[in-house]
């Protein structure tokens, strides 16, 4: 089956679900056993069946399954934000005095949680070139639990040789996790190319309508139970009625996939064109570094991606984003509507340098009509040049 009918098959069973088309929202704290044969029951298997209400409902269980089948993994787990499916991740592999790998261009707060709270428990990071494949193993050692891949990168979307990594990581007894919310599940098998976990922050394209916060890892059968017991042990929970508005999401991934890919493909090459542009930084254009691993490994592009402007200062940039009709400027992405952003990697690489001409901003392609967006775009840039 295609991904695209997967999409609108996985996780639902109508015949379970009393004829109904979705899940329905199952609310529950307590769940009620008639017998202490079946409350003994429901202990031993309480990983699979309504046990107590933060373990899940049947609206959880099924947004799961859908998940797992969708990354051909073994199991999923649910997170409040795609922040704590990250944390929670590596957290799940690694104990005092252990040693990670973690790719330069990754999201930010990331970052961040490994040089704090990870370096707080005794686990220290190194930063890697995201353009290493198989050179990694110079980094590897003895006590390298995993290595923390994102592919494309945070803000310069280099694409990452995930299988080369992971054939390195997995001779060396480590792991290998990747953040794949940036192509979801539709448009990049994290597994099946050698992740051992997949993360993704459902917040983002999987929700689709900027209306919810939400993580979710997929796991294969080497890392499933140790994930799973971890995420159960920290207590994690999402709200039933918001897993029943990220299933309705799920549903409609593709075609607003879709969407998002042309869009966002038209309006980097249209960027490109532009003569205040330096480089676009998008993994479908030939320019891009580790394009060949998109074109090799990837069934698509969605619509974020980012430029380098030739030249410019806070106060052009200012006068672009403060008066588009259009984009909006604000975190997040992944939802119906556009967005820009300015943004600075430099401040976040230890590993690798990062310079560039002029100031940089980060675009979300939206779902509205491509005339309309260009047009915004064309009136920014008149701002923009007259405030230069
Ligand atoms: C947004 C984002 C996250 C975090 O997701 P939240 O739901 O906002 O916590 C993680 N990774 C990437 C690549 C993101 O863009």
């Amino acid at each position: 089956m295609k991904k695209e009918t997967k999409v609108t098959t996985a996780g639902r069973d109508a015949q379970r679900d009393q004829g109904m088309v979705n899940t329905p929202v199952f609310h529950a704290s307590t769940v009620l056993f008639e017998t202490v044969a079946a409350m003994d029951h429901a202990i031993a298997n309480r990983n699979d069946v309504s046990y107590y209400g933060r373990r899940g409902t049947p609206t959880q269980r099924a947004f799961c399954q859908a998940l797992s089948e969708l990354e051909s993994g073994e199991g999923s787990v649910l997170f409040p934000s795609g922040v704590a499916a990250i944390t929670t991740s590596i957290f799940a592999f690694v104990e005092s005095g252990d040693h990670i790998l973690m790719i330069d261009s990754v999201y930010g707060p990331t970052r961040i949680f490994c040089d704090t709270a990870l370096a707080k428990f005794g686990v220290t990071t190194t930063y890697y070139d995201p353009m290493l494949g198989a050179d990694i193993a110079a980094l590897m050692r003895p006590n390298t639990k995993l290595v923390f891949t994102e592919s494309p990168g945070s803000l310069t979307f280099e694409v990452q040789d995930i299988p080369a990594i992971a054939q390195v990581a997995h001779a060396k007894g480590a792991l290998v996790l990747c953040d794949n919310t940036w192509a979801t599940p539709l448009y990049f098998d994290a597994l099946a190319h050698g992740a051992d976990v997949s993360i993704h922050a459902v917040t983002k394209y999987i929700a689709g309508h900027s209306d919810l916060m939400m993580g979710a890892a997929t796991a294969n059968a080497r890392a499933w139970k140790q994930l799973q017991r971890t995420t159960f042990l920290l207590g994690h929970c999402v709200a039933p009625d918001d897993v029943f508005l990220a299933s309705r999401g799920l549903r409609t991934l593709a075609v607003r996939l879709a969407q998002h890919h042309e869009t966002g493909l038209k309006l980097a090459k249209w960027l490109g064109e532009r003569p205040e542009v330096e480089k676009v930084l998008h993994p479908a254009l030939p320019d891009c570094p580790g394009h060949e691993f998109w074109q090799r490994d990837f069934a698509g592009t969605t619509g974020l991606f980012s430029i380098v402007l030739k030249e410019g200062d806070k106060a052009a940039v200012a006068a672009m984003l403060d008066g588009f009709g259009l984009f909006g400027m604000g975190f997040s992405w992944g939802g119906f509507e556009s967005l820009a952003i300015p943004v600075d990697p430099s401040a976040y690489r230890t590993a690798t340098d990062w310079n560039t001409p002029g100031p940089m901003i980060r675009f979300h392609a939206g779902l509205e009509h491509i005339d309309d967006l260009i047009e915004d775009l064309e009136a920014g840039f008149k701002r923009f040049g007259a405030a230069l």
